[in-house]
């Protein structure tokens, strides 16, 4: 097995209070178990991989959410409490699924990657669907309970089954 750890939105825009979509307080829950994440992966020597929103001003996806995470803004950047290093991978995406119009795919097959193990947010929406394809790509998933959050309690805990019983992630 070779694994990836995949920190998902953890942007200003979502992790921060003041930030243009604001995930709410359970964001400051997961930092410190996410801290932990990334040290863990960088003494394992796994690949660390950030995905990104990044929407150019008229995107479509604000016709659904109000705008954020606008390309080249505050709102659009890794918090400063998780800020990658040089040897990761920072993806940028417009889609839920970090897969979506991206290079995740290659980046992973170059580093030989089977196996990807997410945390960030939000639970229900860009980890699950990054996550849904993820699996129909062939690769294992392993979500981090405490790692994962969102804004909406109750479609947090239906995506945690989700991903376990319908797309056999294991939840860790
Ligand atoms: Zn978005």
């Amino acid at each position: 097995m070779k694994r990836a750890l995949v920190v998902i939105d953890m942007i200003e825009d979502f992790a921060h209070e003041g930030g243009a979509l604001y995930c709410g307080p359970s964001m400051g829950r997961i930092i410190p178990v996410i801290q932990r994440e990334l040290e863990r992966a960088r003494v394992a020597g796994e690949p660390i991989i950030y995905l990104t929103d990044n929407h150019v001003p008229d995107d479509a996806e604000f016709k659904m959410f109000p705008p954020h995470a606008i390309v080249g803004t505050k709102g659009a950047e890794i918090i400063p409490e998780l800020a990658p290093e040089e040897a990761d991978d920072v993806i940028p995406k417009r889609r839920f699924s970090g897969f979506f119009g991206t290079d995740l795919d290659i980046t992973l097959r170059e580093r030989d990657v089977d196996t990807l193990r997410l945390v960030g947010d939000c639970t229900n929406i860009c980890v699950l669907y990054t996550a849904a394809d993820a699996r129909n790509l062939g690769y294992a998933v392993e979500v981090v309970r405490d790692g994962v959050t969102s804004f909406d309690e109750e479609a947090h805990h239906d995506a945690l089954r989700e991903l376990e019983k319908t797309l056999g992630a294991k939840i860790v």
